[in-house]
């Protein structure tokens, strides 16, 4: 046991900076940081960035080199020097960045506050203000209108927050001493390619600290590729133009593969004897295949598309086939609370989207510090969990199973309080044996 904590503390003094895989690089980019801590648990971890140089330098030579990074990327040194004269670094934003949230919400009190009456009521009055131009932007994209006022709902709360920090001096911020400075520098030079282009004016290009903007929380580079000008004005405008938001989110979800007129996925009922070792983002059956495994539920319209079984809150908790259209919406933040906070609203909108199974509400989530002690421990048994982030990410879900198998239990590589005590009980000796 001591092994194990003294290890976990190693790495801590190795890597004093935190690990949190919050906006992750890749295809998929989750735009949203308000749900990191759902998002901690079913992202993969970014690649650890080597921060040192950069903290080296004053903020003042980082921005020199910068300038200089920009000019060449085509950026106009008017504009450069425009808009960052007498700027400082913003110690809020390395205070943001560095924080790691010790708890996580349950899925459930996420989702009640995803799903609150107010939410609810307030998506229904827009979706009556806005219909007509609902009506167009499902005639330009063929998204769902519900499906698009929910997104609007969960990521800005129909525009009401969008973050108020200079946008700018976020991602200068986070350049120079941020945990993901080249992530953060090519989010710079596309909010600078913004601001050239004249879709918005640096004073209003507000957001979250991590840089997401707009009623929409477009990162710029996703701006950059999926902002449109819907209403016309020459300029594409998420802060201040409903239609332009609304429409760029249409055509984002357009271009992650959304499917006009198919569902998302429903809530199922899974026979008593079922291999929950099938319930995995990777793991995929048409609806036939689902039926014949004996899940009940499957209506008679489901898509003909491969479906994934997901248990937001392990075996004792709902289940659901979710479809392409969820994965388009993950495309959007790539957090299965979200996914099912964005369809679920979107079926209130329209008077469903109720679950019917009860949540496992006696098993909170485990903290960040269990989840890490759960990964050294499996790690100790040889089950390859991968780094002990507190990430509960692929392998860390196959480790779990491979556990829960070994113990005979239901494999659904869920982390519980009653796994992390199994794994306490386990012989010193073979905890050593690494
Ligand atoms: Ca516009």
């Amino acid at each position: 046991m001591r092994s194990i904590r003294s290890h976990v503390l190693l790495r801590r003094a190795l890597f004093p900076l935190p690990i949190l895989g919050l906006v992750v690089a890749c295809a998929a980019q989750p735009i949203q940081q308000s749900l990191q801590a759902q998002a901690a648990t079913e992202t993969p971890p970014a690649p650890l960035a080597v921060v040192a140089p950069q903290q080296e330098r004053s903020f003042a030579q980082w921005l020199q080199e910068f300038r200089a990074e920009a000019l060449a990327a085509g950026i106009s040194a008017s504009l450069f020097d425009r808009t960052f004269a007498g700027m400082t670094p913003d110690p809020k934003i390395i205070e943001a960045d560095r924080s790691q949230p010790e708890f996580n919400r349950p899925v459930w009190e996420y989702l009640e506050s995803a799903l609150s009456a107010q939410r609810v009521a307030s998506g229904r009055r827009l979706l009556r203000e806005h219909a007509d131009l609902l009506q167009r932007i499902e005639q330009r994209y063929g998204v769902d209108r519900h499906t698009l006022v929910a997104i609007w709902g969960m990521e800005s709360n129909f525009g009401q927050i969008m973050g108020s920090r200079s946008v700018i001096r976020s991602l200068a911020t986070l350049a120079h001493e941020g945990r993901r400075p080249e992530f953060a520098r090519s989010q710079l030079i596309a909010a600078l390619r913004i601001l050239e282009q004249g879709d918005v004016r640096a004073e209003r290009m507000q957001g979250s600290w991590a840089g997401a903007m707009g009623q929409t929380q477009f990162i710029p580079t996703t701006f950059q590729d999926y902002a449109v000008d819907f209403d016309g004005d020459g300029r594409r405008d998420i802060w201040d133009s409903s239609a332009d938001a609304l429409a760029s989110a249409a055509h984002y979800l357009r271009s992650s593969g959304w499917r006009q007129g198919e569902r998302w996925g429903h809530e199922v009922e899974l026979p008593a004897a079922f291999d929950f070792s099938l319930a995995d983002p990777e793991v995929r059956k048409s609806a036939g295949e689902w039926r014949a495994l004996g899940v009940r539920g499957i209506p008679a319209n489901a898509p003909d598309d491969a479906a994934a079984l997901l248990l937001p809150a392990g075996h004792r908790g709902p289940a659901f086939l979710v479809y392409g259209n969820f994965r388009s919406v993950l495309r959007y933040n790539n957090s299965t609370s979200y996914g099912l906070g964005v369809n679920l609203l979107a079926e209130r909108l329209q008077g469903g989207g109720v679950i019917r199974a009860g949540w496992p509400r006696d098993d909170r989530p485990l903290s960040r510090t269990e989840r890490i002690e759960l990964q050294e421990r499996l790690a100790s048994l040889g089950l390859n969990p991968g780094s002990a982030d507190s990430i509960i990410g692929a392998n860390t879900r196959r480790a779990i199973r491979a556990y829960q198998q070994r113990l005979g239990w239901p494999a659904d590589g869920y982390p519980t309080h009653q796994l992390l005590q199994r794994l306490r009980q386990e012989p010193p000796e073979r905890a050593a044996a690494r």
